[in-house]
């Protein structure tokens, strides 16, 4: 029976001959050629037995044909360019904050030379990786100590393993967050081997209950930035302040977790205020731990600032060696917090910053400039407007706050029952583009904010290809 059938199927050895096949293996190697000529003949035996493929679907030209297409798809990256239109300016789910050219030409000078990464070059002895940063976070938020892991997750479970682990964290029940990713408070209390004391009620904490809750167990006080969630109404928190003299009258270190931690007073850009980390200092917490990829608008990375005896104690835990930043991203966070050195040109240098603060006008104007051209791609099914619209600075950073922007508003005008497939079409199609375009569907709607679209001559020059599904 299967000889029979290897006859029908061309051979291994006559497909890597024939012509249609040689430039595959000059242009992806001889050894992908012959796996993906495999995979196809392997995949396709079960119709030839059966006799449901005709001699036309499995000759040579055919075969290499397929194949082809499955190494230029293999090929491709995985680790793609996206358009982020979705409104939300640091998408975790899409890389957040973009680095400035200076950051990108300092980790292309790390990937490509050896450097100084834990070299002292001027006594010629060993050094430490943090020392390399250390000087200017120091000067940019007023901290005695730094050092640097690999995002703020990795900041707090290490912070609070080095300074409470088997005694008591106490902490106010409406900072027990949960942020995107299953990182939760009490889980990293617990992975830290500090043991979760909580206090007040969701809404309400007072310094009463703190105090109420310190004695020969405990082990720290922590302050979490609600980040993600707002608590609004009926509420009461102890200022950083007050809470830092309760905690030092009792020898116990404050911890704050400022999540998004900036390093400047957004208000002076018009954002909504979000603590410093220079304020979280001042007002007396010991440590204080934020990301290098949020606000900050550098690359994903955990820091960790404060006391110094603090700092080195934490410097000191074996789990440090485990979070420690590579080369690459420290290179980038010292370029990025060196642009912190001169504010008033932060705006125009800092994409993150730069991408909070454009003006709804000068974004409307652009929707306004692009809706004919969407419009016409489209066709009459649908209706494209540029409107005004809401958007959000996201990590955590200011949940309820908006960000007013302006979108392209694309509208089926088809019957409410064929809307939503309609709208999954165009979401899809969108995906489905050489930069894939992600907007967000509500409101009976696709809408692309396009506060984030620097790339205009990209994302026209696709836009001819925009083929939507009925
Ligand atoms: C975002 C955030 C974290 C986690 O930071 P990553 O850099 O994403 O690991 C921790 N705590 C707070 C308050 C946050 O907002």
């Amino acid at each position: 029976m299967s000889s029979s059938v290897a006859l029908r199927l061309p051979s291994i050895d006559g497909l890597l001959r024939h012509p249609a096949c040689a430039p595959l293996a000059e242009r992806y190697g001889r050894d992908s050629l012959l796996t993906g000529l495999r995979q196809l003949l392997d995949e396709l035996r079960p119709g030839v037995l059966s006799g449901q493929l005709a001699a036309v679907e499995i000759g040579a030209e055919v075969l290499a044909g397929r194949v082809g297409e499955r190494l230029a798809q293999q090929q491709r990256s995985q680790v793609r360019r996206v358009f982020n239109l979705t409104g939300t300016v640091l998408h975790t789910n899409l890389g957040r904050a973009l680095l400035p050219e200076e950051a990108i030409e300092a980790v292309q000078m790390a990937a490509r030379y050896p450097l100084n990464l834990e070299f002292d070059l001027a006594s010629g002895k060993r050094g430490d990786r943090d020392d390399l940063i250390e000087g200017l976070i120091r000067e940019l938020t007023g901290a005695e100590a730094v050092t640097v892991v690999n995002n703020n997750a990795a900041a707090v479970l290490l912070t609070l393993n080095s300074l409470g682990a088997r005694k008591e964290g106490i902490i106010s029940r409406g900072e027990l967050i949960e942020i995107g990713g299953a990182f939760r408070i009490p889980d990293i209390m617990a992975r830290a081997g500090v043991r979760l004391h909580e206090v007040g009620t969701t809404n309400r904490t007072h310094a009463r209950d703190y105090q109420a809750a310190i004695g020969p167990r405990s082990g720290l006080i922590m302050r979490v930035h609600a980040s993600n969630y707002s608590i609004e109404g009926f509420t009461a928190r102890v200022p950083t302040a007050e809470l830092a003299e309760l905690a030092h009258a009792h020898g116990l270190p404050l911890l704050e977790d400022l999540g998004s931690g900036s390093l400047l007073d957004l208000t002076r850009w018009g954002l909504p205020a979000e603590p410093t980390v220079r304020q979280a200092l001042l007002d007396g917490a010991d440590i204080v731990t934020f990301s290098g990829d949020k606000l900050l608008g550098g690359p994903q990375a955990g820091l960790i600032v404060g006391r110094k005896e603090m700092i080195a104690k934490i410097k000191k835990n074996p789990l440090k060696r485990a979070l420690r930043v590579d080369k690459l991203t420290l290179a980038a966070l010292e370029a990025v917090l060196s642009l912190y050195r001169d504010p008033d040109r932060l705006a125009e240098r800092l994409p993150s910053l730069r991408l909070l603060t454009r003006p709804q006008a000068e974004i409307f104007a652009q929707a306004a400039r692009l809706q004919p051209l969407l419009a016409d791609v489209l066709g009459e099914v649908w209706q494209v407007s540029a409107v005004e619209a809401l958007g959000m600075i996201g990590s955590g950073s200011q949940p309820v706050a908006r960000l007013p922007s302006a979108a392209l508003c694309c509208r089926p005008q088809v019957s409410k029952r064929w809307r939503g497939r309609y709208l999954l079409n165009l979401e899809a199609a969108l995906r489905g583009l050489p930069i894939p375009v992600l907007g967000r569907i509500g409101d009976d709607a696709l809408w692309l904010d396009l506060r984030q679209l620097d790339d205009e001559p990209a994302w026209l020059a696709q836009l001819a290809q925009l083929q939507v599904d009925r």
